[in-house]
């Protein structure tokens, strides 16, 4: 039977050890870690997890500020909420939820960040440095994802990992974490996308597969090699009659029939989600203490 690789678990982990340490940052300081979240419309998607956000900055003793906007905010207002958050001595980062209405051009608003405060690690600057391996906010999910290999001491160090996506926000920073000369990584990476060909016999080949594609149970038993670690990025909601809410979530992994192959694997929900925003946390401590 596979290992589950629990993110909840590890996630709570993580969040009582920024915990201790926000509490000696204060005591040592004063300050208390500051994150702000700038939410624009109304998207219930993204409505939920910013709150997920906000409330993990409670469960850690950090502040937290909710700017939200209308739907149809226009850019050069968010610009100006962003050039507020950049000039606030009492914020240490901040995050502009994705996706942004489409009359907003989400690079510009990306590069507008102050890359000191770029906890979501998304601006060119921090995945500049990340790229040539200085320290730098990392992107939020592919630093949760080392964090989840990291707890389970899953080897890496020469092993074939093939990422499925190459989004700027997951996919193709996860290639990069997993084929840097380090602890997880020292991978030798295949990056596919949605002109890969012959796909299955590449993640085949797979001894860690990253799935990021975003498409529900995409990834079937017959795909996956036995023995592989399989980390599923993928969430999605399903309509589901027999659930109360009226839907269930899954990844783009087929869980149920792919597990019994695996060492390893992170189911959803309950795997890489929890991580993503621990990632968040650990990237606005840092900040914290970059300015003291
Ligand atoms: P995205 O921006 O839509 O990128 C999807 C990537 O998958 C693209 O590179 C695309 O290729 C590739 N792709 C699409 N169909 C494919 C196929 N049939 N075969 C191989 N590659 C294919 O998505 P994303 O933002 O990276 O997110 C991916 C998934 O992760 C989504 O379900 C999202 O909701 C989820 N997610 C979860 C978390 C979390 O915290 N759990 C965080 C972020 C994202 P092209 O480049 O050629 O189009």
């Amino acid at each position: 039977m596979p290992t589950i690789i629990s993110g909840k678990e590890v996630a709570d982990k993580i969040k009582l050890e920024i915990a201790e340490e926000v509490s000696k940052l204060k005591d040592e300081t004063g300050r208390t870690p500051h994150l702000a979240a700038i939410l624009v419309g109304n998207d219930g998607a993204s409505k939920t997890y910013v709150n997920a956000k906000v409330k993990a900055c409670e469960v850690v003793g950090f502040r937290s500020t909710l700017v939200a906007l209308e739907k149809d905010v226009s850019e050069v207002h968010l610009l100006n909420e962003i050039d507020k958050l950049n000039n606030d001595d009492d914020l240490d980062g901040y995050i502009v939820q994705l996706p942004l209405p489409k009359h907003i051009n989400e690079q510009k608003i990306t590069e507008a960040i102050n890359p000191s405060k770029d906890v979501d690690g998304f601006h060119p600057t921090s995945l500049g440095k990340m790229i040539l391996g200085l320290p730098t906010f990392l992107p939020a999910t592919p630093l949760g994802v080392t964090e989840m290999l990291k707890h389970h001491n899953i080897p890496t160090e020469g092993k074939h990992c093939v990422v499925i996506g190459r989004s700027h926000i997951v996919g193709s920073p996860m290639s990069i974490l997993m084929s840097q000369n380090t602890y997880p990584g020292n991978c030798t990476v295949t990056i596919t996308h949605s002109r890969t060909q012959n796909l299955k016999e590449i993640t085949l080949q797979a001894d860690i597969l990253i799935v990021a594609l975003g498409k529900p149970e995409f990834v079937t038993a017959e795909m996956v090699k036995e023995g592989a670690t399989v980390i599923d990025v993928g969430i999605h909601r399903i309509e589901d009659s027999s659930k109360k809410s009226g839907f269930r979530l899954v990844g783009d992994v087929k869980f149920d029939e792919v597990a019994p192959k695996c060492s390893y694997i992170s189911p959803v929900p309950g795997g890489v989600g929890p991580m993503t925003i621990v990632s968040l946390l650990k990237n606005t401590l840092l900040a914290a203490k970059n300015k003291n």
